[in-house]
């Protein structure tokens, strides 16, 4: 790992939690993305080079959707940046961690990411994304 890139954080309605989390962090999202292979739109918050991203469902499939109806709003995973995305999965699987994704898939903000099952880290959902490049 290379650093935390962002935390995401499960909301219900992403309008509203974008004028909570502005008057929460003192600076407005700087941008909104759908990732419809997710099922999510999310958005960007910046502070000092960690990033909040909040994500809300877009359809009832959505694993953010089911995520909130089990636990309500709050924390959904850790993103951490590596730099190159393939060989973490590889190295990771390697070494005893349940991997959800064997491959690399387009994430939001010009991501490659892939998600490590929250067995594998004392029930912390786990992503590892790349910058795409
Ligand atoms: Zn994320």
């Amino acid at each position: 790992m290379e650093k935390l890139e962002h935390i995401g954080i499960a909301v219900k309605n992403l309008k509203e939690s974008n004028e909570l989390f502005a008057r929460l962090l003192g600076n407005a999202h700087y941008k909104i993305e759908e990732v419809p292979s997710e099922g999510v739109r999310t958005s960007f918050f910046e502070l000092n080079g960690v990033k909040i991203e909040l994500l809300e469902a877009t359809n009832e499939n959505s694993p953010i959707a089911k995520f909130i109806e089990k636990r309500g709003e709050g924390i959904h995973h850790l993103a951490f940046e590596v730099g190159d995305i393939k060989k973490s999965i590889q190295s990771y699987t390697d070494n005893g961690f349940l991997l959800l994704n064997t491959e690399p898939k387009p994430g939001a903000d010009h991501k490659l990411i892939a998600f490590m099952h929250p067995k594998s880290a004392n029930g912390v959902l786990v992503e590892l994304c790349q910058e795409k490049r």
